[in-house]
């Protein structure tokens, strides 16, 4: 165990390895090239008797641990969603680890509770989600709709769920490209996979709002009882963004739970030329969207907001004996706001990065990673084998390789997977896939915390040069 009076030396040598590693993290390769296993058989059997200095430690993570990293926050990493740090938001795990705070209730830590409030309103007014609503910063986009779920069958069950169990018949409802975790949620929550109904989309990915309406209708009929709609404001596959307004309008009329998926498009509503895309939220009840993705705030910080407050703590709140506090009902106690009991101190990264980069400074980066994004697309379609899959969205492209003369669908897609295998292979950018109508289609995002017009250069040689060598 490292003594108190060898901090700050220590400390050092910490922060020398991390200012290497940023300074050399664009050389690295953007994707892991080891092999299955090639870590663990590394790393010895047992674990060491003895003490062993953090020198040494520091060499193994540089020789062991470091080639086996995929690098999320390299420039050149346009794959999946971003999950984005910022030196601000380093800076504040660290001490917030040091802090080493449980932040379950106000009273055992009350700065993180008036914190976390403060910091939610602020993004609240930034974002104009309505006034009356109220904020809390949970774990993953996933907790929180499994959160929003419980609290659409509690409300609809009036409470009794809980105590009871779940009825067998409520039914959810969400776009067939809606994101994985509602399935989850779904399932936790004891509705039952069975009851989530998946309704179909436009040619843009959309949920189609008419054959929402149908769905409910029959399940009226047939004794289902509607529960709650998940809208997904920027789906995974392709960030198609639900027609949120008129899919209100529907849950409004038969007074179902509506909550807004937006964990990665949602930062987008910090630009007003963008809040289009939640035209509508008032009339929802919940809404999530992950700073964790593309607000510069390291993995992991979700922002959840709530209509009715009240709702959410009659689901989930407890109370025993040992967390009776004088304050309660005056102050925020968080452990009644979700799932676990004891929390993280995460409002404190959010602090750090918007008093660090201020409000106009992350809307520039926002408008610049959608700036570079039309950039992306235009240089890109300057060579004409390749074609958009549609229109670019906020920082989001698809594109796929089709030349002239090349029209059957497998061999298009085997074409496009090949390209994709050999960018990432060639480990100077990283981008992921979807299938869109069963085409193979290559994504690609253009919202890294540091990236610029330099990186976007590079990732379109990287992709004209493996393209032909692919129809060489
Ligand atoms: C990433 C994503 C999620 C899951 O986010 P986590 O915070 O990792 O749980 C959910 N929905 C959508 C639309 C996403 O893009």
């Amino acid at each position: 165990m490292l003594k108190k009076s060898e901090f700050s030396q220590n400390a050092d040598k910490v922060s020398q390895w991390l200012s290497q590693f940023f300074s050399e993290l664009e050389r690295l390769p953007v994707k892991s090239k080891v092999k299955p296993k090639e870590v663990y058989r590394q790393l010895p059997a047992q674990a060491p008797g003895s003490s062993e200095a953090i020198e040494d430690i520091l060499t193994d993570l540089q020789q062991i641990i470091l080639p086996g990293m995929t690098h999320w926050q390299h420039p050149n990493f346009h794959a999946y969603f971003p999950a984005n740090s910022s030196q601000e938001s380093v800076f504040a795990e660290y001490i917030t680890s040091a802090l080493g705070a449980q932040c379950m209730i106000w009273d055992t830590s009350p700065s993180a509770a008036e914190l976390e409030q403060k910091v939610l309103e602020w993004l609240q007014v930034e974002m104009d989600i309505p006034k009356s609503w109220e904020g809390v910063i949970q774990d993953t986009a996933s907790s929180a709709t499994l959160v929003a779920i419980l609290s659409a069958r509690e409300r609809l069950t009036g409470f009794r769920s809980n105590v009871e169990g779940v009825p067998n018949n409520l039914r959810v409802y969400c776009s067939i490209d809606t994101h994985s975790s509602i399935d989850k949620a779904v399932a936790i929550a004891g509705i039952g996979t069975r009851n989530l109904i998946k309704i179909p989309v436009d040619k843009r990915g959309r949920m189609r709002t008419e054959a929402l309406e149908g769905q409910i209708a029959s399940d009226l009929k047939t004794g289902y009882v509607p529960c709650c709609v998940i809208a997904s404001i920027g789906t995974t596959s392709r960030v198609a963004i639900d027609p949120l307004d008129e899919i209100a309008n529907v849950c409004l009329q038969h007074q179902l739970w509506l909550h807004v998926d937006a964990a990665f498009a949602g930062t987008a509503m910090l630009l007003p030329e963008c809040r289009w895309i939640c035209k509508g939220l008032r009339k929802a009840d919940s809404l999530v969207f992950n700073p964790h993705k593309w607000m510069f705030t390291n993995f992991d910080c979700s922002a959840y907001y709530v209509k009715n407050v009240e709702t959410l703590l009659r689901t989930f709140e407890v109370l025993p004996e040992y967390l009776k506090t004088s304050t309660r009902g005056q102050v925020n106690d968080y452990r009644d706001w979700g799932v676990p009991l004891g929390r993280r101190f995460r409002a404190l990264k959010l602090w750090f990065v918007i008093r660090s980069f201020g409000m106009d400074g992350i809307r520039a980066r926002l408008r610049k990673h959608i700036e570079l994004t039309k950039y992306f697309c235009n240089c890109l379609l300057e060579d004409s084998r390749f074609t958009l899959m549609q229109e670019p969205l906020l920082s989001f492209s698809c594109f796929r390789l089709a030349p002239q003369g090349m029209s059957n669908r497998e061999q298009l897609n085997r074409l496009n997977e090949s390209l994709l295998k050999a960018i990432n292979e060639s480990g100077e950018a990283f981008l992921s896939h979807t299938k869109i109508e069963g085409q193979y289609t290559i994504r690609m995002l253009t919202a890294q915390t540091y990236v610029e017009q330099r990186h976007i250069d590079k990732v379109l040689s990287l992709i004209k040069e493996k393209a032909d060598i692919l129809l060489q």
